[in-house]
């Protein structure tokens, strides 16, 4: 088994001197690094300090999100290609990008390419909404956006994407679904790579869950089967929250 992948998502917080702070404070309280990937999204801003500050081979970096062109007259944004070199993984495709920035599959698929081109490992987040999981559509609407979000990948490719499982009625809302739900989402996404992939690389995917994770329920979630790891948002902004998380998954 692979060591867990646990990923803070800090969103739009912390500045410069906090980010710079939190690394300082992490790496005191983890007890051991030797079962776990850790990595931390910041902001664009705090990625150039971070990256001059950590060990790599205790922390990895991660973008929150980026634009799929590589250059160009896209006053704002920034690329996968400038981020090549300063960071590991970028998300891709967060509940928050689709539902408040209206970002489409197409966008999402385009992506996920952009990060493979540029030697960025993309984790691709999918996730049913409140009304998806009401209408008993969960599966569907996961296996759709696998379809989207992979369009054009080859299964080499696909292999080395990481896919976190988020469903967005769930995130910062304190509320979970069911390890059964997890489980059974988890192999509902499992099953649409294995469809367009083969078997292998259903096997070799990494699949996070992701919403409302915290340092009292993030090891119950590291139990289900077929979790690789967790994308933690609200409780990785407190480094001793963040730290328990890490150390439990480190214990398994
Ligand atoms: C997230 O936004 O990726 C997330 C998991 O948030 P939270 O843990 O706050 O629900």
């Amino acid at each position: 088994m692979g060591k867990k992948l646990i990923i803070g998502n800090w969103k739009m917080n912390l500045t410069i001197h906090e980010a710079s702070l939190y690394i300082h404070k992490l790496d005191k309280l983890i007890v051991s690094y030797s079962n776990v990937e850790i990595v931390v999204a910041p902001s664009f801003l705090a990625l150039p300090a971070l990256s001059m500050q950590v060990d790599h081979s205790k922390f990895k970096l991660a973008a929150q999100d980026f634009y799929w062109r590589d250059e160009g007259a896209f006053t704002g944004e920034v690329s996968a290609h400038q981020l090549r070199g300063l960071v590991k993984y970028a998300l891709v495709g967060h509940s928050e990008r689709r539902h408040i920035f209206g970002e489409s599959g197409r966008v999402i698929r385009h992506k996920v390419q952009a990060a493979l081109r540029n030697d960025l490992i993309p984790v691709l987040c999918v996730g049913e909404t409140a009304t998806e999981r009401a209408d008993g559509e969960t599966i569907g609407a996961l296996q759709d956006q696998i379809i989207e979000g992979l369009a054009n990948v080859t299964s080499d490719e696909a292999a080395k994407v990481v896919i976190a499982y988020e469903p967005a009625w769930a995130i910062g809302a304190g509320k979970t679904p069911s390890p059964r739900q997890i489980n059974q989402a988890i192999n509902g996404i499992r099953n649409q790579v294995a469809h367009l992939f083969g078997d292998k690389t259903a096997r070799d995917i990494r699949v996070l869950y992701g919403a409302s994770v915290t340092k009292d329920n993030a090891a119950s979630f590291l139990d289900i089967s077929g979790v690789d790891g967790l994308l933690v948002g609200g409780d990785s902004l407190n480094a001793h929250a963040f730290s328990e998380i890490v150390n439990k998954a480190q214990e398994l």
